[in-house]
Order: C-alpha cells, then structure tokens, then sequence
C-alpha cells in the first residue's frame, strides 16, 4: 500500500487529473445539436421558360464616310426642329393673316397648300433642307461657316457672271463605295465661297459662308439650303440643249440633274448609324409608282452603274422597270420581258388625290391609274440616258 501522498503532492495530482480530464473532453466530439425534422418540400411543378425573343438582326457593317451636319445648327439632334429648320411665310386666306412655319424649311411635300375635298395638300416639293442660322453680326447677317459634311471632292462652285436660284452654290462628291456609288452634298445661298473646283475636302472643312444669295430669300430667311443628291446624268448639256435654247452653265451640277434625298433624316440616321450610305438610307424607302424604260441593244443604265445597288439581278431583257419614290428619287432597277419604245407607267400605289402632287408633277391621273406627264417622261429620259 502506498503511503498517503503529502498534501501538496496531491493538490499537483488532482490538478494533473482534472488538466487530463480536460484534455479528453477536448477531443470528444462537441454534443450534436439535433438536426430539425423539416416537412417533405412538395415537388415543384416545372414552369415553361418564356420563349426567347428572337435574337436581334445583326447589325451591318458600314463602310460608308463619315456624316456630319454642315453648321453649329444641330438642334435635331435634340429633337427641336423648329430651331434647326428656317421658317417659310405661310399665307392663311381664311383669316388673312401670315405666320412663320419651319415645317417649310424641312423636304418634300411642304410648299403651298391646296385645300381639297381630301383636306390640305402641299404641292410644292423642296428638294433640300433649310438650315437656320445661329449667329449674326449686328447688321443680322449670317456668320454661320460651311462645312463639308464628308469627306470628298469640291466639283462645282457657281462663277460669276452666271447665276442661279441658287444663289452662290458648290457642289461636293463623295464616294461612298464601289455598291453605293458618288452622291453630292449642294449647298446653296451662301454669302461667298471658299473653295475652288477641284480640291479635296475633309469633312468639317470650310466651304463657305452662309448668306442670302439667290431667289425667293431675303436676310431675316438666311439659311443653308443643303442637298444630299444622286446625279441623274453624265450627260446633263446634252440633255438640257434639247429643252432649252439658252445654254445651261453649270454641267452636271445644275439642280434638275441632282434628285434630293431627305438630308435631314439622313444626316440624323448617319449620327445614329456612323458609315451609313445615302444608298443604305434608301433601302427602307417605298416606292410611289414604277414605269417601264426602253433596254436599247442590251445595254445597262449608265445610272445602275455608278449606282449598282439599284440593279436587281437578272440579265438584260426587253425593258427596264424603275421603281422611284415620291421625290423621283429612283429605288431599284429590274430587267423586264415587257416590250416598250417609250417610258410609260407601270404601277402607281393608289391614291385618291391626284397623282400629280404626290409625284412633284411627273404623273397625272388618280386612283389606280396614272399616266406621264410631259415633265415626268423627260424625267425618264434623262435618268435613263434615252434622250
Ligand atoms: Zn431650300
């Protein structure tokens, strides 16, 4: 038996005891916590995913220039036309009075009204836009510089002593590929200019300065009045000399031979669309009306050639149908089996006015039919090149 440890010897062995004590019950697992019975989770019903939208178009490759509007006037952009476009005088004979409508200064169909049993009709077509300017000296001259709005090639400037309504003019190409092909930027009324035939421009280069040059403006109306135009013909003389008997001094930049697309919805689509083509543009355009051509000898139009975008496929046959808008402007060309000597309508979309002023006067008649007028069938020739 062994003999009762000292006193001291056995508080160190019951601490001994307890500190090994303390070590086993540190290495036991710690009490479990009971896991909680949880309710058997219904089933879930499977919920049919909505269809997918269809997955957006892809967005084409532009490879056109660069658009930019011509002045510090960029009021579209903020969605203010009235501040963008200059006013027109517009006479109301029911109560005698004039007021100030920017909706004149825009393109197309916005020139002289004409009450109808259909209600009022705009028969006058302007073929450009109106820039309104946004400084003046304190004379209330314009000061507003001119810019080019792509880059290209300055190919007409109005010399003295000729003159136009245009006023002071120059015309810019700008080619925008080898399918869309050259459209002109024309810009009219300008004080004076600064450029000379010939140079080659870059887009924000001074053209110009804008004034009130021309007919039908005075200095409270100066503005820009800008084009965005096919050219109909290479050659205009030759056309011209056969309807006129005084000579025509500007070539092919006289305004009858450029056909004026909407610059200002086309200037805002290229803001919003960079590399977006004149040619681009017109793909989503409607056709007014269509009419049948001669094909002489197989030959293709000088115009599906230096814009052939506007050639659908298809091998020369005994005509040529061309589709134009309600400006002229034309949209597509197609080889047709139907034999004609003379330009002749096709298809018109029916209206219950008459067609001429829907077609700025190339067409007569209304509802389903419509016939050329005089000016419609020059029309043809020229863009056809059979005259
Ligand atoms: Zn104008």
């Amino acid at each position: 038996m062994r003999p009762p440890l000292p006193r001291p010897h056995r508080a160190l062995a019951l601490a001994a005891a307890l500190a090994l004590a303390a070590c086993h019950r540190s290495e036991e697992p710690p009490p479990s916590t009971p896991e909680p019975v949880l309710a058997p989770s219904p089933t879930p019903t499977p919920v049919p995913a909505p269809p997918s939208p269809p997955p957006p178009p892809p967005k084409p490759v532009r490879t056109g220039p660069t658009f930019s509007f011509p002045t510090d006037n960029k009021a579209l952009i903020s969605n203010d036309p009235a501040a963008f476009f200059m006013f027109v005088d517009r006479y109301n004979p029911k109560d005698r009075t004039t007021s100030q409508v920017w909706q004149g200064g825009s393109y197309g169909f916005v020139r002289n009204a004409r009450t109808t049993t259909h209600g009022e009709v705009f028969t006058k077509f302007h073929e450009g836009i109106d820039i309104a300017p946004v400084t003046r000296d304190p004379k209330g001259e314009p000061t507003d510089p001119v810019r080019a709005i792509a880059d290209g090639t300055v190919v007409y400037t109005l010399k003295p002593p000729l003159t136009s309504n245009y006023g002071n003019y120059l015309v810019v190409a700008h080619p925008c590929g080898p399918k869309a092909g050259t459209f002109y930027s024309l810009y009219a009324h300008l004080h004076h200019i600064d450029a000379t035939v010939g140079t080659t421009v870059r887009r924000g280069d001074q053209l110009g300065v804008m004034g009130h040059t021309g007919a039908g403006i005075d200095r409270r109306r100066s503005h820009l009045h800008l084009e965005i135009a096919l050219l109909l013909s290479e050659h205009f003389d030759d056309y011209y000399a056969k309807h006129n008997r005084s000579p025509n001094g500007h070539g092919n930049f006289h305004g009858s031979n450029l056909t004026g697309i909407d610059a200002a919805a086309f200037l805002s689509a290229a803001q919003r669309d960079p590399g977006l083509t004149p040619a681009d543009f017109l793909k989503n355009d409607q056709p007014l009306w269509r009419a049948l051509v001669p094909c002489r000898d197989g030959a293709e139009l000088d115009i599906a050639r230096r814009y052939p975008w506007l050639r659908k496929p298809g091998p020369p046959a005994a005509s040529w149908e061309i589709a134009l808008n309600g400006a002229g402007v034309p949209l597509s060309i197609a080889p047709s089996s139907q034999p004609v000597q003379f330009p002749a309508v096709s298809w018109v979309r029916p209206s219950p006015t008459s067609h001429s002023w829907a077609s700025r006067n190339l067409l007569s008649g209304s509802g389903n039919t419509a016939t050329l007028a005089t000016e419609g069938a020059r029309y043809l020739q020229l863009l056809s090149g059979d005259f």
